[in-house]
């Protein structure tokens, strides 16, 4: 199965977004791509799929090929990119919280 037609994808956050942007070329930057991948909800998916794929370009899962590379990634490279998702999320709850009460 291609990754497009992984049923996670339905639900990327990515979905519409220019697919250049996960593949950026040597110096520039990766925080366009992980911009969307913070604040998505089948990252783990995502990522999983790369890792089992060998995909060696791109950003997946909020994951830098060099982060991939080589691995089965290290728990700590999985734990950081889950933990920057949750932060981001808990931000946009303390944001919608704040913007409730005024
Ligand atoms: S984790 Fe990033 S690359 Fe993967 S589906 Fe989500 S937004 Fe797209």
């Amino acid at each position: 199965m291609e990754w497009w037609e992984e049923p996670w994808r339905q639900t990327a956050a990515c979905k519409e977004a220019p697919k250049r942007i996960f593949y950026p070329s040597t110096g520039v930057s990766h925080m366009p791509a992980l911009e969307y991948c913070n604040r998505c909800t089948v990252a783990d998916e995502c990522r999983d799929f790369a890792i089992r794929n060998n995909e060696t370009l791109g950003i997946w899962g909020g994951m830098s090929a060099k982060s991939r590379n080589g691995i089965r990634p290290k728990l700590t490279d999985i734990e950081v990119a889950r933990r920057r998702r949750l932060q981001y999320h808990a931000k946009k709850e303390d944001d919608r919280a704040d913007t409730a009460v005024l």
